[in-house]
């Protein structure tokens, strides 16, 4: 990992959030090949579910949305891992990702884990109490779902048909990963299709099939690539 991060900076695709002042975690910022071939990933993203096809069309919501929305979509309550807390080095942890009882630093005993909720908060306007408080998005989906009506009645779409959205998400993640692979503040591409009831396993499966040859197309190798099977509600 040390020799892809230092590849990545000495070649300008990558470098370490504010880095000058001794750097802030889990963040990063992309130097001028990085942030080509990121557009570049991005543009042909957005050509293949956008421009190059009639049933999906393009938002670009707010990063910033009304709390309530963040309540309807169960996101204030649930958006949480478990968090625990070493009683001798108070180094934190994420429970669900521990193996044993003891603290991997030091071989202490953890705090009883408490909900530990993955939205950033900050707030809107000059007064800095609950009222105001607002989220930094955790995802870019709910901008999709609360303009639904609106990009419907604006473009007159008929089902089935999506919406689809690339921008930045932000979760305060108690341990994140190494390097881009995790981090705090990440962008999205993701579309939300909207399909008649019955419909909907045939259209996963073209959905799935589709993105997947996506990747191969441009040389990624099938094996290298895992179907993850996604929750239905
Ligand atoms: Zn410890």
């Amino acid at each position: 990992m040390d020799k892809v991060l230092s590849l990545s900076k000495r070649r300008g695709f990558v470098f370490q959030s504010s880095e000058v002042y001794g750097g802030l975690g889990s963040t990063w910022d992309y130097g001028p090949l990085g942030v080509e071939l990121k557009r570049s990933v991005k543009e042909a993203w957005w050509r293949s579910v956008v421009s190059e096809r009639d049933d999906v069309v393009g938002l670009d919501a707010a990063i910033l949305m009304h709390p309530r929305v963040w309540e309807a979509s169960g996101h204030v309550e649930n958006f949480s891992d478990p968090l625990v807390e070493c009683r001798q080095c108070h180094r934190r942890f994420r429970q669900d990702q521990l193996e044993t009882d003891a603290c991997p630093e030091c071989g202490g005993d953890f705090t009883e884990p408490r909900r530990f909720n993955l939205m950033f908060r900050t707030f809107m306007g000059p007064v800095e109490d609950s009222s105001n408080e607002v989220f930094l998005r955790p995802e870019t989906a709910q901008g999709i779902f609360v303009n639904f009506q609106n990009v419907q009645t604006a473009t007159r779409k008929k089902l089935p048909f999506g919406i689809a959205q690339i921008g930045k998400a932000f979760r305060n993640e108690i341990t994140p990963g190494n390097f881009t692979f995790r981090t705090r503040e990440f962008e999205q591409m993701e579309i939300e299709f909207f399909v008649k009831p019955g419909s909907d396993d045939e259209w996963l499966q073209q959905w799935v099939r589709a993105r997947f040859d996506w990747y191969v197309n441009y040389g990624i190798r099938p094996g290298n690539l895992r179907l993850r099977e996604h929750c239905r509600r």
